[in-house]
Order: C-alpha cells, then structure tokens, then sequence
C-alpha cells in the first residue's frame, strides 16, 4: 500500500503555549519543531488499531531528534520517504514491515 492511503500527516512539537523543564528543573518555553515524525493510520488497516507514530533520527525541520529511538529518515515527502530499520508493532496487532519509497510493505 502507498503510505498516501494512510492518512500520513508530519508530527511538530512545541511552539506558543507549551512549556518543558529544563536542566535547572524550570519550565522554559519549548521552541516550535516541525517534521520530528510521522503519524499514520496503521498499515494492518484494522478499524480498532490506533495510528501508528514514528520518530526521524533527521527531523524535516533540520533540528536535533526529539525521541531517544528513532528511525533513520531519506526522503522529504510522503510520495518518497524511505525509513530503516524496519517498524514494528509492540503488542497490539503486532504489524511489522517495512516503508521505503513511500510503499509501505509487510514484512
Ligand atoms: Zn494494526
């Protein structure tokens, strides 16, 4: 299935409003981040599954990674985006597989 099919949209983060604790334990404004991941409808297409989100080692927006695990991201759009490893599902329906070139693919 191509990723379009899925719903794809690009995850921010941040911006006006929102607050994290930084090192000295105050809350600072958190700056606004774009492209940090990607939320999609899960690709085993079940009706009750919740989206599945995936966070980029290389953020859209040029900025650091905002999770700890990431994925490696190629690819700027949903028609071309390439992400390795491979993704799976922890509990759940378990789906595992693999999105390269925008074509998401069962494992
Ligand atoms: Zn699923």
């Amino acid at each position: 299935v191509r990723l379009t099919e899925l719903n794809p949209r690009w995850v921010g983060k941040g911006g006006e409003g929102v607050f994290r604790t930084n090192a000295q334990g105050e809350l600072e404004p958190a700056p606004r981040r774009e492209g940090v991941g990607i939320i999609m409808a899960c690709p085993c297409r079940g009706a009750d599954c919740p989206s599945l989100y995936v966070p980029f080692d290389r953020p859209l927006d040029g900025g650091p990674p905002i999770d700890a695990h990431n994925w490696t991201r190629t690819g700027d759009t949903f028609e071309t985006l390439s992400l390795t490893p491979s993704i799976q599902r922890i509990g759940g329906c378990g789906w595992h597989g693999f999105i390269t070139n925008g074509e998401v693919i069962k494992a």
